[in-house]
């Protein structure tokens, strides 16, 4: 039975250990206790996103912690950093992650120069990379900000505008042809390619040709095949079987020539 996570209740959490990143440090500069995301995906492990408060940023309302600045942030980061240094902790990269979508922190471009010399001091030989949905990407400030980090790991579910409204459900002003184009123009992505079943299906021949088309164009390093390892928020979706991951990753490799590593 797959379960839920909880929200993270810190700046710094894990280290978590996976294969996709190794030993990984999350950052979260998101509030604590609340998810703030542009994206609803009905897969999502910390469950349905729900509106902004519109106290979001003053202490003290709707219950919503405030988002710290970039400074608070990092002085945060940095005494976590020391203690796991004093403790030996073996750190393969650092990823901003967190309660929702990163790209969302108004200093994303401050934290992120912050966030690498402290990893510099104390993790040198450690990446620091996102995890987004790239739906702010093509803001300058934020695209400015992706292109500093070591590595982007950008979702990328649907092969058409549908399939992408109906799975990630972007909020706000999100623009299908916009976030391929900011994701084609992004240095050196990785793309992270959640497959579903149940209510939602991207899983079916025809989307994955056309999934492979949009991939086919936008170029990245590798894609990421994987699907769900926890309660999704949409309580009728489904894991995919391994050997139809397989299969999906293996058509891009053969029709693309674009590495595709798989993760169940
Ligand atoms: S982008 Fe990530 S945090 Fe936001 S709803 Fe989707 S899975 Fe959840």
């Amino acid at each position: 039975m797959l379960r839920q996570i909880s929200l993270q209740d810190s700046v710094v959490y894990g280290p978590v250990k996976s294969r996709r990143l190794g030993s990984s440090l999350g950052i979260n500069p998101l509030p604590l206790g609340y998810k703030l995301c542009s994206s609803n995906c009905v897969y999502c492990q910390y469950g349905w996103t729900p509106a902004a408060p519109p106290g979001l940023g003053r202490a003290g309302e709707h219950g919503a912690e405030p988002i710290k600045r970039a400074p608070e942030l990092l002085a945060a980061i940095g005494e976590s950093f020391e203690e796991f240094v004093r403790l030996g902790t073996a750190v393969d990269c650092v990823t901003l992650a967190g309660n929702g979508e990163p790209t969302l922190h108004p200093d994303l471009e401050e934290l992120v120069i912050g966030l690498k010399a402290l990893r510099d001091r104390c993790f040198p030989h450690a990446k620091v990379g996102i995890l987004s949905d790239g739906t702010q990407a093509h803001r300058p400030k934020v695209f400015r900000a992706l292109a500093l980090l070591d590595a982007r790991y950008m979702k990328l579910d649907g092969g058409d505008e549908e399939t992408w409204r109906l799975i990630d459900k972007p909020l706000g002003e999100a623009d299908w042809l916009r976030l391929l184009a900011t994701l084609k123009r992004l240095p050196g992505i990785v793309l992270q390619s959640m497959f579903v079943q149940g209510s939602y299906d991207n899983t079916r021949e025809d989307h994955v040709s056309r999934w492979i088309e949009v991939v086919s164009d936008i170029k990245p390093l590798s894609v990421q095949v994987y699907t769900i390892d926890r309660a999704p928020a949409d309580a009728d979706i489904v894991k995919v079987p391994l050997a139809r991951l397989e299969q999906i990753a293996a058509s891009l490799t053969s029709r693309t020539g674009i590495l595709a590593e798989v993760y169940d």
